[in-house]
């Protein structure tokens, strides 16, 4: 590789809106098969909404609401954040909480007005032995229309399950045509359950999803996606990505993303969508061939 190709295709990636901090990562860029993205943030928008709330029998909304709002007012989750808008629209005064739990990867718990309270994924509720049946096929249906569903449960029993969306980017679908039509294999990488990593799939045309995987797991999902010693670039936005970003042959950091993903990263883009990641590829396989 000649140094002289190396910063011309910098510089050229640089015009586009793609920061490449180290010159070996655009020659590694040109030869990945696979792109594997994050999926909030990345794919999507990263600011979910509260769409949907069903409740339990017996439940109040007003009173499941005001007291799971008081529970992620102590959470930085983005869920987090949807629910307490969703509260504060509906003018809710928030109750006194204690002893509040993160339990990363699967949701939140604390004591609120002597009550205690879960917010989070099935598997949360399984692992804390709450009987989500009367609620679990609403539950799947939200998943499959592409929600984040979370149960909160009061005192042991299920209450309500809460659906939340996160729109897809509106460029997501044709930079992902775009990577497929480069020949690369496209995987999404999620804490999400199946049926909503799926159904956002299929929105966007994604046809490999990795889902349910815990923050710490996303180094293993890489992995398990290299196929044969071939190269993988993963694409991601937050701190639970800096991993993934770091491990991966090259890491594209989304330049609207957290500090820490950006500081992980061996490339940036400027704009916060794919379309960085199709022109990254595209800049880094020009260079190559001008290099051979
Ligand atoms: P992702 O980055 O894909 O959102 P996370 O590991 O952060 O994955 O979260 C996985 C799942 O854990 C979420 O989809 C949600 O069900 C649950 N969860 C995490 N944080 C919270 C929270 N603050 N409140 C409710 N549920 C949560
Ligand atoms: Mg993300």
């Amino acid at each position: 590789a000649t140094p002289t190709s190396i910063m011309v295709g910098t510089g050229r990636a640089a015009e586009m809106g793609v920061l490449f901090r180290k010159g070996d990562a655009l020659q590694t860029l040109g030869q990945v098969s696979v792109v594997a993205l994050d999926k909030t943030g990345t794919v999507t928008q990263g600011r979910p909404e509260l769409t949907e709330i069903a409740l339990a029998d017996g439940a109040s909304r007003a009173e499941v609401l005001s007291r799971v709002a008081a529970v992620e007012e102590r959470s930085e989750h983005p869920i987090a954040e949807a629910i307490l808008r969703a509260a504060r629209v509906e003018g809710l005064n928030l109750p006194h909480v204690t002893e509040f739990t993160s339990i990363t990867g699967y949701g939140v718990r604390a004591r609120v007005d002597g009550a205690e309270v879960l917010v989070g994924a099935d598997r949360l509720m399984a692992q804390e032995g709450i009987d989500t049946a009367a609620l679990a096929e609403t539950e799947t249906e939200l998943a499959r229309s592409g929600r984040t569903a979370l149960y909160a449960a009061i005192d042991g029993k299920v209450a309500a399950v809460i659906g939340v969306s996160d729109p897809v980017k509106p460029s997501s679908r044709a930079a992902i045509a775009a990577l497929h039509g480069m020949g690369l294999k496209v995987a999404m990488i999620t804490g999400d359950k199946r049926e909503t990593a799926e159904a956002i799939a299929r929105e966007t045309g994604i046809d490999h999803v990795i889902a349910g995987v815990l923050p710490d797991g996303k180094v293993a999902a890489i992995e398990d996606l290299r196929e044969g010693g071939g190269k993988l670039a993963f694409v991601g936005d937050g701190i639970n990505d800096a991993p993934a970003l770091a491990h991966a042959d090259v890491g594209i950091a989304i330049g609207t993303g957290t500090d820490v993903a950006i500081e992980s990263a061996d490339v940036v883009l400027m704009s916060g969508d794919l379309r960085g990641v199709v022109n990254a590829v595209e800049v880094s396989r020009r260079s190559m061939a001008n290099i051979r």
